[in-house]
């Protein structure tokens, strides 16, 4: 019997049924209304200038990388940085647009490693596509810097990052210096719906791109702007062969109630990885932690810990009624990935060792004490971990 799952996403019940219900009155559960009340709070939260509401964050990262590569004319074959360390939509969205991922390794911060990217840089990259796992920024803003000094664009997958600040000269949200940014607001995301997702573009021009081939190509502009009489409302011109990817009112109607409340949960997030973090600071040895640089503020989707007989002890904790997760495994183990075989030996040695403890709003400090008392407990028995160095730390 499993009684600590690793996910459960917590809603404001009543008000979301409030939010639907509206929805359900108005007859209007599509597209438009709760979706554009959704864009306009998500860009006030985030300071960002543009937000496309998507029914998911792999359909934002599928038009992100089409789009991308449209407006810089980057040719079939051409190559985006990627990390093996992630849920595989990151990586299908550039297959998917014809390009080639090259895999960089990632670091001690579970984010793809600059030195790493540096060395895989080719007369035919033309992006670096970065993921913040767990909600950690990593080296994300050296991965900034190299992608200005090669002319590189970079593709923000923030699907982990809902919260997530940094510390420049105030708090801020990261993601400005990226020509797109993509949010995952998935069932056990930190703000979950049951899916969607926001991309979020630089350019306004390219976010009415979005708009179009996230709606099947249709352009609904041609004829209203023509005509004031609404003669012509039926009528639609379509620019381009599009898929259907935006979001609807029900959707957005859970996701606006669920913003009001993600700085607080994702502050119970914290204090939970504090709790976790004091008891598993005692064996260092045995159990290593993640490193997040002192100037993130993480959302904490994930807390992860890196240990030996990693297989074990999930089936151990299975048996306490603890289930854990693995994030992720090694997509170059995967067949279509499997030409970079080789490649990232520190993701390799990750994907093996790596699990992510329970972390939702319903564990206790009881629940979190239990947790660490069993895994110290098997881990004890383990030999004690060395990990490989990472590119960087040579
Ligand atoms: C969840 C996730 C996605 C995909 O999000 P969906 O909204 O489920 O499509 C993409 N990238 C990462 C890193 C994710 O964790």
């Amino acid at each position: 019997m499993m009684s600590i799952q690793i996910f459960k996403p917590k809603f404001a019940v009543e008000e979301c049924l409030a939010e639907i219900r509206e929805c359900l009155e108005k007859g209007w559960t599509g597209l438009g209304f709760k979706t554009v009340e959704f864009e306009n709070a998500w860009k006030n939260y985030t300071d960002l200038p543009f937000a496309y509401y998507v029914n998911s964050a792999t359909a934002g990262l599928n038009l992100a990388v089409e789009i991308l590569k449209e407006k810089h004319g980057w040719l079939d074959g051409d190559e985006i940085i990627s990390t093996p360390i992630t849920f595989v939509s990151t990586n299908h969205a550039i297959l998917k647009a014809g390009m080639k991922v090259v895999f960089a390794d990632i670091d001690d911060t579970m984010c793809l490693s600059p030195a790493s990217v540096r060395e895989r840089i080719s007369e035919r990259t033309r992006a670096v596509m970065f993921v913040g796992i767990g909600g950690n920024i990593g080296h994300y803003y050296e991965i900034v810097d190299i992608c200005r000094e090669h002319n590189l664009t970079l593709i923000l997958d923030a699907a982990h990052m809902s919260g997530t600040r940094v510390f420049k000269k105030g708090m801020e949200m990261p993601g400005k210096e990226a020509e797109a940014i993509i949010y995952s607001f998935q069932a056990v995301k930190n703000l979950p719906t049951a899916d969607s997702g926001m991309l979020c573009f630089k350019d306004g021009a390219l976010d009415t791109i979005a708009r179009k081939k996230g709606w099947l190509g249709i352009n609904k502009d041609t004829y209203s702007r023509s005509t004031d009489s609404g003669n012509y409302k039926w009528r639609y011109h379509v620019d381009y062969v599009g898929e259907k990817y935006h979001g609807n009112s029900i959707m957005a109607a859970i996701g606006l109630v669920q913003l009001k409340y993600l700085d607080r949960d994702n502050a119970y997030r914290a204090q939970m990885v504090r709790w976790y973090r004091e008891n598993f600071s005692a064996y260092p040895e045995y159990i290593k932690m993640i490193t997040v640089p002192k100037e993130c503020q993480s959302s904490n989707h994930l807390f992860q810990i890196i240990v030996n007989n990693r297989d074990d002890l999930i089936l151990y904790l299975n048996k306490c009624g603890i289930a854990p997760g693995v994030h992720y495994v090694d997509n170059i183990n995967y067949p279509m990935y499997s030409y970079a075989k080789g490649t990232c030996p520190y993701a390799a040695f990750v994907s093996e060792h790596v699990l992510s403890l329970p972390l939702h709003m319903d564990l206790t400090f009881d629940d979190v004490q239990f947790i660490c008392d069993e895994i110290i407990k098997f881990v004890k028995r383990n030999e004690k971990i060395t990990l490989p160095t990472f590119k960087g730390d040579e």
